[in-house]
């Protein structure tokens, strides 16, 4: 373990003790445990997850801790789901959202609670599993929209949190298919299984290669600190929403040429040549994603040979690709991409579902303090907001704090 990793220990020691003041303040009486759940950056392989292909993303040292305790049937409204969390500031008492277990439908709940009340949900629906009500107070540090995952966060640690305090023994990849369902049937957002994936299986120091049709994974060493490199995080702070509509018409771009190619996925496809008799719009964007795919097959032989120059020149490549192929960045992230490698990033690319939210870059440590007031001074010069710059390192995926 390295001292970052050490520093985000204490800190989610504190903050889970914070939590359960927090939690007693807000219900009276104290949570049966505290789960943690990681956000993620993806180092390869944007939107190829549902088109069941490839992806290699890692848990981020930044995380949500979900705390929970169960009604009991003795209590004066047994089945009553109740929902808080500490964003937006803990002085006063918080908000808490309460709905009724047998209440719950898609589209029914308002606001973020739609995230943990979606995991109850489809929880409840699975054959033999009976649910009670229920107290739940989150508290993330994950960047809200910034691409890094903070709605898998809350997802994943309340899945966990309520697999275990309700003994339902599902396995990692049961509970993301279940996170993903939760997440279209019910939030109504039509996100893929990459995010839960990472957010459940990662491991310390390493990176999660996820075949996204066999939910197969393994973990591929990444051997930053042992060449002094490290991942940096340039959030634009523009926001991005998979609810959207730019989201869903890649979705729908990817499935109309999958139709049109005569598959069933894009992931079928590994020759670019097969994609000619598309319409050039329809090709460029299933290009992105037959490209893509083999750039994560790539990606993960560089790192096995501990080779960062070829990690990020297909960094760069993967950008290019996603800027002009599958027209998902904005100004903003191609700012930061460029900045990144003027200030001698070995690689850099925008990073999670795109139209706003972080890039990454894979950087020389002693170039960091450098390389962020460039980065800053280019968002000034072009009259952007000023970037959020972090560094960040892959961590454990989610359990029990
Ligand atoms: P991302 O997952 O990339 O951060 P999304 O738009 O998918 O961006 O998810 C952001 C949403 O997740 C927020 O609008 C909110 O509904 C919910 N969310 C994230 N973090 C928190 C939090 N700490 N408390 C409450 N809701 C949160
Ligand atoms: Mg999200």
């Amino acid at each position: 373990m390295n001292t970052t990793d050490t520093t985000d220990t204490t800190s989610t020691t504190a903050r889970g003790a914070a939590l359960r003041e927090g939690f007693i303040r807000t219900y009276g009486s104290a949570p049966e445990g505290i789960w943690r759940a990681p956000g993620r950056v993806n180092l390869m392989g944007e939107h190829t997850d549902y088109n069941l292909g490839f992806v290699l993303p890692f848990a981020i040292d930044k995380n949500a801790l979900v705390a929970v305790r169960r009604r009991t049937a003795n209590e004066a409204s047994p089945r009553l789901l109740e929902f808080a969390s500490t964003y937006g500031g803990t002085t006063g008492p918080l908000p808490v959202t309460g709905i009724e277990l047998d209440a719950l439908a898609p589209g029914n709940v308002p606001g973020w609670a739609a995230y943990p009340a979606a995991v109850a949900y489809v929880l409840g629906q699975l054959p033999g599993v009976q649910l009670s009500g229920f107290e739940l107070l989150v508290d993330s540090d994950v960047p809200v929209g910034s691409g890094l995952s903070s709605s898998h966060a809350i997802e994943v640690g309340t899945i966990v949190a309520l697999n275990d305090l309700f003994g339902l023994e599902l396995d990692a990849t049961a509970m993301a298919r279940l996170t993903q369902r939760a997440e279209n049937g019910f939030v109504g957002a039509p996100t893929g299984i990459m995010d839960q994936s990472a957010s459940l299986m990662s491991r310390a120091e390493h990176a999660l290669f996820l075949d996204c049709r066999s939910l197969a994974s393994h973990t591929v060493p990444l051997p930053l600190a042992a060449q002094d490199t490290a991942v940096l995080v340039i959030d634009t702070r523009v926001e991005h929403s998979h609810v959207d509509g730019g989201y869903a018409a890649r979705r729908a771009s990817c499935e109309q040429a999958a139709v049109a190619l005569g598959v069933e996925s894009l992931r079928e496809i590994t020759e670019v040549a097969l994609l000619d008799r598309l319409e050039p719009e329809l090709r460029r964007r299933a290009r992105h994603i037959v490209t893509e795919n083999q750039r994560v097959l790539d990606t993960v032989k560089a790192l096995e040979a501990s080779d960062l120059r070829e990690v990020g020149r297909l960094l760069r490549a993967s950008h290019v690709s996603m800027r002009d192929d599958y027209e998902i960045s904005c100004p903003e992230l191609d700012l930061a991409v460029q900045a990144s490698l003027a200030a001698g990033a070995i690689g850099a690319r925008m990073t999670g579902g795109g139209f706003g939210g972080s890039a990454i870059a894979l950087i020389a440590v002693e170039r960091i303090p450098a390389a962020s007031a460039s980065i800053r001074r280019a968002f000034a010069q072009a009259g952007y907001a000023e970037p959020s710059i972090f560094t960040v390192n892959a961590a454990e995926g989610a359990g029990r704090a």
